[in-house]
């Protein structure tokens, strides 16, 4: 048995980020990864000359000043090779009108979207009074929910008077400022809204809350962005993973953790570890980061392991995150057409969201002249749980179908195009995450669950730390980092150390 300072658990984006800075900052830190490769559900696979992103594909957070930029900048990495994405979705209402092209010139959304929505321009302006105050506040690092004394002198910290008026709002959903703006009978509008924040929320706008939609629905302009990355995303864990190690960071890969226990008597955490051989090992220290899903720690620690009852229940009461279905597939890029926006969300009557990302040329996802396509939609997990084999196979291919014909209406493709197809199912993301049923992206965020009202970071169980997409500020790459840059700064002030990042707005 070996005694650690910190043990990061998982080597998402969300463990890797919290483990870089905690290793920059000099602890002792020990990550452990279940699966032989990191990066989790923003990771990738190869199939042949094929590079496919498992799950995340576009990237926000990395313009100056933004979440991974800040981050890559402090922990003295280089910024990935990365283009912004113009437009950064096409959106196709499947109403028989002109797809919405989501601009990164604000102009030439605001010019987009008046000729898509005319009479709306009170909603996008009230949305743009709330997202210029909103991420002007998360830049300065707030710690939400509050914890303690030192938690709310953060939150004070980084409110200006703006966020005092758009916290009057912090009730409402989506649909209400719609309603507010007089735009509540724009059937569009209303579709465009439900499709867009299902993949930034997990709701749509009736259960979003107003201050987190509005907050992330300008995301493709200027001066923020959603990004590209050149190579795949697996860019972004080789970076942390780079500083990481070159800070001293141990790092088990193949290693699943099976417990967790608290030792109140020595105030440290029992680790026990199983790696790839089933070998197990004990591992012990005084703080764990814990960046799976929540839910996973109703079964890492057991019932005698110091979480109240209350607790477990507050836990298993969560709403239940979707899962997704993934179609990963790769063809000549002479089908697709010349102008063909590399990200693009179709609404579907049966499956509601299916949101395309293509590779683009010469961007190392796939030989020059080939494209990849990957597909992807919301499912509800117990509709995959306690299938028999046929009936599985079944669903797959009743899915697999599905969002074939959607994705062949939609480019007048015929079935010999593809060169490649395979589909993933909240079951392969359950193999590949270790998350439950294959739960994916964090806690849908209505009102009554986001930021301020969302499940805090520090836990009963002094020394056990939450992060990643069930904790503030929420889903994405860029959300989880900056949930792990909460965390690190909470577990420091612990020791007396304060971590400020430089804010560049
Ligand atoms: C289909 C899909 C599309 C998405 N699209 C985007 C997008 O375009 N842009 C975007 O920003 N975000 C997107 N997301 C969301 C984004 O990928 C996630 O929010 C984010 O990557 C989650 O990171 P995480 O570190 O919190 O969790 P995870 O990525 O789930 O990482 C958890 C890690 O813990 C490991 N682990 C699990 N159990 C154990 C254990 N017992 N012991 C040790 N290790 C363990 C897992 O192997 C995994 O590596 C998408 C997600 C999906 C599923």
């Amino acid at each position: 048995m070996f005694k650690e300072s910190i043990i990061v658990v998982g080597g998402g984006i969300a463990g890797l980020t919290g483990a870089a800075i905690l290793a920059k900052e000099g602890y002792e830190v020990t990550l452990i990864e279940a699966h032989t490769q990191l990066g989790g559900c923003a990771g990738t696979f190869r199939r042949g000359p094929y590079i496919f992103d498992v799950g995340a594909t576009q990237v926000a957070g990395l313009e100056i000043g933004g979440i991974h930029h800040r981050l890559f900048n402090y922990l003295d990495i280089s910024i990935p090779n990365a283009k912004v994405l113009d437009p950064g979705c096409s959106i196709d209402l499947s109403d028989g009108t002109k797809p919405i092209n989501l601009w990164h010139d604000p102009f030439r959304w605001e010019k987009e979207r008046k000729e898509h929505f005319p009479g709306s321009e009170i909603f996008w302006s009230l949305c743009s009074q709330i997202h210029n105050s909103n991420w002007a506040f998360v830049d300065r690092d707030p710690i939400l929910p509050v914890g303690n004394l030192w938690d709310l002198s953060q939150l004070i910290r980084a409110i200006r008077p703006s966020n005092l008026l758009t916290g009057l709002l912090s009730k409402l959903t989506m649909a209400d400022l719609l309603a507010l703006s007089g735009c509540q009978r724009d059937k569009r509008l209303r579709r465009f809204l439900d499709l867009q924040l299902k993949l930034y929320s997990q709701e749509p706008a009736n259960r979003t809350a107003a201050l987190y939609g509005a907050t992330v629905l300008q995301m493709a302009q200027s001066p923020r962005g959603l990004w590209h990355l050149k190579g795949s995303m697996q860019i972004l864990s080789d970076s942390l993973k780079k500083s990481f190690l070159r800070d001293g960071g141990k790092l088990l890969m193949g290693h699943r953790v099976l417990n967790i226990f608290q030792d109140k008597e020595l105030s440290t955490f029992n680790l026990k570890v199983v790696d790839k051989r089933q070998k197990i090992l004990r591992l012990q220290a005084p703080d764990i980061v814990f960046s799976l899903p929540p839910q996973m720690l109703l079964n890492l620690v057991s019932t005698n392991g110091g979480l109240s009852k209350t607790y477990r229940e507050c836990i298993n009461n969560l709403p239940k995150p979707s899962g997704a279905v993934v179609f990963y597939g790769a063809l000549i890029r002479s089908y697709l057409p010349a102008d063909c926006p590399s990200h693009i969300q179709i609404f579907d009557e049966q499956l509601g969201s299916l949101f395309i990302s293509i590779s683009i040329e010469g961007d190392q996802r796939a030989p020059i002249g080939m494209a990849t396509l990957i597909a992807s939609i919301f499912v509800d997990i117990n509709k995959w749980s306690n299938l028999d084999s046929q009936s599985y196979t079944n669903q797959k291919k009743f899915y697999l179908d599905k969002i074939l014909n959607i994705i062949n209406n939609k480019f007048r493709f015929s079935d010999v195009t593809w060169v490649h197809q395979e589909l993933s199912t909240p079951r392969s993301f359950e193999r590949w995450t270790g998350r439950p049923g294959g739960i994916v992206g964090g806690l849908g965020q209505h009102p009554s669950q986001f930021g301020p009202f969302g499940l805090p970071s520090r836990t009963p169980l002094k020394g056990l730390w939450l992060c990643g997409d069930s904790i503030y500020p929420g889903e994405g790459t860029a959300g989880v980092s900056q949930s792990a840059l909460m965390v690190a700064r909470q577990l420091m002030e612990t020791k007396g150390r304060h971590l400020n990042l430089p804010v560049f707005n």
